[in-house]
Formats: C-alpha cells, structure tokens, sequence
C-alpha cells in the first residue's frame, strides 16, 4: 500500500494536486556518488536500512539506494491536501521494554525514535455483531478472553503455553539462518528439541486440535491480516509469533512511520555513507560467480565487495541478479517454493476535525463478516463483487501524540482490506495517477465499501469526511516495487519457513539479503533480519562485538509498559 490518488474526493469529487512534502533522504545523481563504499544496500526498507546503520556503527561506509522518491520502504509517510498517513505501519509490539526489538530501535536512531502507547486495547476484533477484546498484558489478555469463553479455559492455557514455546523455537529459527542450509539440516535434531512439534503446521490444524469452539479460534486468529494469510493456510509459528509480538501492547513511532528512516539516516551518514532516492538498480553486477556492484537505470555502475539486497527475493534473482546467474546458482528452483504473499485495498481518509473531537479510538478495528476466516476469503477471491472478508481500521491521528500539532484541527483514518492481484492486472504498465474510468470505478467500489464499514462502527464520522484516496495493489508495485503487489513480501506458509536457503549469506559471494523474506514480515521482523544480515557480513569476532553494543543498551520504558513477560 502506498501514495495513490487514482481515486481521490474530497466530499464528492476532487482530484490530488499537491505532491508529498515527506521526502526523506537524497536524489540520486551520479555525480552526487562519493568515493568507493565499503557496501550497497539495494532498497531502503527497514532491513536495508537497518543493515546500513549496523554497518555503520562498525565503521563501513555504506551506500543505499532507494528507487522511491523517499526512503523507509513500508515505512514511509506521505502527506497530502494537508493531511499525512502512514503506510505500513500501524502498530509496533514489543517496545515498551528493553526486548530485543527495542534495543534494536534504539541502536539503529541513537535513541532518538520515541513510541507512544496505545490504547490498552490494541486490537478490537468484530465477528458480525459481537466483539472481541484484545487486551495489553498476558494476564489480562487471558483473563478477557475466558470471560468471554468461560468454557474454554484450559484450550486458553494451553493456546497461551504454545505460545512461550514457540518464542524459544523462533529464536532458534533464527540463529539457524546463520548457518548455511547444509549446516541447518545438521542441527535439526537440536531445532526439534526446541521447537514445539506444532510450530510449522497450519494455525487452524494446531488450533483445532485445542478446542472445537470456531468462534474462540476466529478470535484468535482476529489478526491474520498481520501476515495477510488465513489460519487453514498460515504457517503456526507466524501467528504465534504476531500473537505474542503484541501481546505487551501495540505501540506507535511518535511523528508517524517515516520518523523510523529519518532517524536512522543521520547513522549512516556519519560513516561517510548516503541514502539516495529515485535510485533505481537495474542489475547486480556479477563476475566469475561474484557480486561487484549494480548498475543504475541511468546506466552508471557502480563497485562494492558488499551488495546487499533488500528488494525481495523474488526482485533479487528474477530481475537483479542475471538469470543465467540466477540458474546457475539454483536460485530459479528454489524460488519455485515460494509464493508471493497477498496484496490489499487501502483508503487513506482525511477529517478535518481533531481526532479527540472525532473521539477516534487509539484501538484498531478488524471487522468479518462471522468466524469464518478462510471460507469468506476464497469466496471474495472467487468473485471479488462479494463483501469483503475483513476490513481493519485504523487511527493514526489518535494514536500518535504530536499530530494535532503538526496538524492542528485534522485528524486521519486508514482502512486496510485484501485484495487479489488478478484483479487489477488488466491495468498493469499503466501510468500511475491516469489508469482511467474502470479502474476508478473499481476503486471506487472497494471505498465504498470501506467508508460503509467505518459508519457502521462510527456513525457520527458521516459527513466529516474531507478526503480520502484509494491504494490498489498497482500503488504497491509502482512505489515499492513488488511485482504482484505484495505487502508482506513472501507468502507465511509451512513451506516458506522450511527453506533454508532464506537467509543472509547467498550462494554467489559477495550477494547478500536482508529485509522481511528472510525472517517474517513485520517491522521488527525485517529490522532483526537487517542485523543479521550485518552480524553475518563482519564476521564472527566484529559481529558478536556488534551484537554486544546493540543489545546491551538498556532503555527507560514509555508510559503503557506493562510488566508481565509474554
Ligand atoms: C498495508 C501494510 C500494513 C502493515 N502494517 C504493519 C504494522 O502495523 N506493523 C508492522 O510491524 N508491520 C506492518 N507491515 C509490514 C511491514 O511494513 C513490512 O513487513 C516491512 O516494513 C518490510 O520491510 P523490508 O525491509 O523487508 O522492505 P520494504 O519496506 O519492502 O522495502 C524494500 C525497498 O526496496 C526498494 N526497491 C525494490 N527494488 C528496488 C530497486 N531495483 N532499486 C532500488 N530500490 C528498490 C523498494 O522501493 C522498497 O523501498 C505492513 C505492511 C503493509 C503493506
């Protein structure tokens, strides 16, 4: 989802005029380049810039180069007729105490990053009439929960036990990604040992084997949108994984998302490197079976013996690395493991109200049809006229303290719901901003749907709306260059999580890979990943130093910490 005015009105029909004003890092011009860099980053999403400022710290000089107008990948923000959305980021977990997670964003911004607490309700989960709390704290979540399924206490606990379990398989997962695939299969004996046998089965199987209460496991799985798959066909360990992510509360970057690259930039800076936007790589240099360098879309090459990518595996080694290349490594048969993961529909609404007037919730909103998840997903992929199977909603003005004064007396919703690719292909290499009546009507027809879904929960919104635009999936391959208008990089199946080879270190040297493919999707997914990445390329003695200087910051908790440990 990004920046898209192909359908923008402002009470009944106005076009975007204005561009953004949130442009982070430099344009591009090859004239601009300074020197040789000890590595380049392809994409400034947050694994490529996490990957950067690591690096960084370790003294490299690092040059990252972004294809969009403004860096942060998913993370970036757009402003527009005064207003300004976010566009992967809706909330953060796990960074209201030292966890991992935080030390990492305080690592990669020098501390500079601020979070602001949610609601103590993060996630308000509607199945048809009735509602479902998601309440901050692991005893509070449990003890919401039974209250509302008074029969299903035990299935609670032992849903709550897998989860611990699964946090210890994942962080054995993800020391594996450190060893090569051989050396992975080696340790499988010790990845079972710590891994609960369930972790890489469907959620709905490991659920259904907990309990028979459909509702309870709808509930449950009220944030699959998170990962963008449903529970028959998402791997458990990235719904435990989510689950627990928020289970201390949902927590947002205080001045919205693009507050993440801005602060990150300034690291990488100070060892010598740069971010440049409109940046576009073409291809990955190799020679004798070694990364070199890219070359631009203005034809300039440039040398490092260091290219990492951040672009997407798919990106990688279909469009980057040469295909003779991409053939000769395997990689063209590996990729035959791995799916895309799903695309979406976004509206990006404008108020001008404050959102304390509005009384817009800190507290997202996923509202189904009924409990069935996976059903209702395959009907709408069979005929994308029926009701949409989820819609999530979400107020980025009332939860991030510092918008009412940067935009006093205006507040903004965002409103996510899937979509399919298929959909929207009669209008691929169509120009942005101009795909004509159809298409707009078709989007047009998904606003419709979304607005019709935020009145019914907030009646009093009607008629204080100022602007909105749509997000297609064509938004999402034109501004972050993923090909089928994935938002979540590779698809969350038991099957992704089996490969090995998706991991930083690639088969052709000097190519490395960083970002949400490897690890899971998620802004701390890609952000951990992104460390990793830079770990594993300094090397055992640098990389553990590195490791030791990132991790052992300890900072202050925000207001909302909740003390229990998931
Ligand atoms: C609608 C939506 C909602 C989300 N909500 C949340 C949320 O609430 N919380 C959460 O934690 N996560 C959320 N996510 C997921 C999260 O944003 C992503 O998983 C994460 O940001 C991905 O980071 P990344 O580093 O892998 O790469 P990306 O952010 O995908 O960045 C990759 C970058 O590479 C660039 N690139 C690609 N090809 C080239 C090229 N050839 N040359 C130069 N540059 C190139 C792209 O332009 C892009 O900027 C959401 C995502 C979406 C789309």
């Amino acid at each position: 989802m990004s920046d898209t005015p192909n359908n923008t009105k402002a009470n009944g029909s106005k076009r975007a005029k204005k561009a953004s004003t949130i442009r982070i890092g430099k344009r591009y011009r090859a004239n601009r380049l300074d020197g040789n860099y000890d590595a380049i980053i392809i994409g400034s999403g947050i694994g490529g810039l996490t990957t950067a400022a690591s690096l960084s710290s370790a003294g490299k000089k690092v040059l990252v180069l972004e294809q969009h107008y403004t860096a942060g990948g998913f993370t970036h923000s757009y402003s527009r007729e005064g207003y300004e959305w976010d566009v992967g980021v809706h909330y953060i977990g796990d960074v209201g105490y030292p966890t991992m997670t935080r030390k990492l964003f305080d690592f990669v911004t020098d501390g500079k990053l601020k979070w602001a607490a949610m609601d103590k309700v993060y996630d308000r989960i509607f199945l048809g009439d009735e509602s479902f709390d998601f309440v901050t704290g692991k005893k509070q979540f449990i003890d919401e929960l039974k209250q509302c399924f008074p029969k299903e206490h035990s299935a609670i606990d032992q849903y709550m036990k897998l989860l611990s379990q699964a946090g210890a398989g994942m962080r054995v997962f993800t020391l594996t990604k450190l060893f090569s695939p051989f050396f992975q299969k080696l340790l499988v004996p010790f990845i079972n040992f710590f891994q609960p046998k369930c972790l890489n089965k469907t959620t709905y199987e490991v659920l259904s084997s907990l309990t028979s209460d459909q509702k309870l496991i709808a509930v449950l799985t009220g944030q699959w949108g998170d990962c963008g798959v449903p529970p028959k066909k998402s791997s458990f360990l990235i719904h435990s994984l989510i689950a627990k992510h928020y289970l201390n509360g949902g927590y947002f970057p205080v001045g919205g998302a693009s507050k993440i690259p801005e602060n990150i930039i300034p690291k990488i800076q100070s060892s010598g490197g740069e971010v440049f936007t409109y940046a576009t790589v073409t291809e990955i240099l190799v020679e004798k079976g070694v990364a070199v360098g890219v070359k631009m879309a203005d034809g300039t090459e440039i040398r490092s013996p260091i290219i990492v990518s951040n672009a997407g595996v798919f990106n990688t080694f279909n469009k980057l690395v040469p295909s003779a290349i991409s053939k000769k490594f395997g990689y063209e048969q590996k990729l035959k493991f791995v799916k895309p993961s799903c695309t979406n529909v976004g509206l990006f609404i404008g108020l001008k109200e404050t959102s304390e007037s509005l009384q817009l919730p800190k507290t997202n909103f996923w509202i189904y049809l009924d409990h069935n998840h996976d059903k209702n997903i395959d009907t709408f992929h069979a005929d994308p006229t029926k009701p949409l199977p989820v819609i999530y909603i979400s107020f980025p003005s009332a939860k991030d303290p510092s918008f009412e004064q940067r935009h006093p007396g205006r507040a903004t919703i965002e409103i996510v719901a899937p979509a399919f690719y298929d959909t929207f292909t009669q209008w691929k290499g169509t120009t942005w901003g101009k795909r004509g009546e159809e298409y707009d009507s078709l989007s047009d027809f998904f606003a419709e749907q979304m607005l019709e879904a935020l009145y019914k929960k907030m009646p009093h919104l009607k008629g204080k709306i100022d602007y909105y635009e749509v997000s297609t999936p064509l938004s999402t391959e034109h501004f972050c260059h993923y090909d089928q208008g994935e938002i979540y990089g590779l698809e969350h199946d038991p099957e992704r999580f089996k490969q090995g080879w998706l991991q930083p270190k690639t088969k052709i040297s000097g190519l490395w890979l960083t970002g949400q493919d490897i690890l899971s999707c998620g802004v701390s997914g890609a952000m951990i990943a992104g460390f990793m990445t830079a770990a594993q390329i300094l090397g055992v003695r640098k990389g553990f130093d590195l490791a030791k200087k990132a991790l052992s910051e300890k900072k202050e908790p925000v207001d909302g910490w909740v003390v229990s440990e998931p």
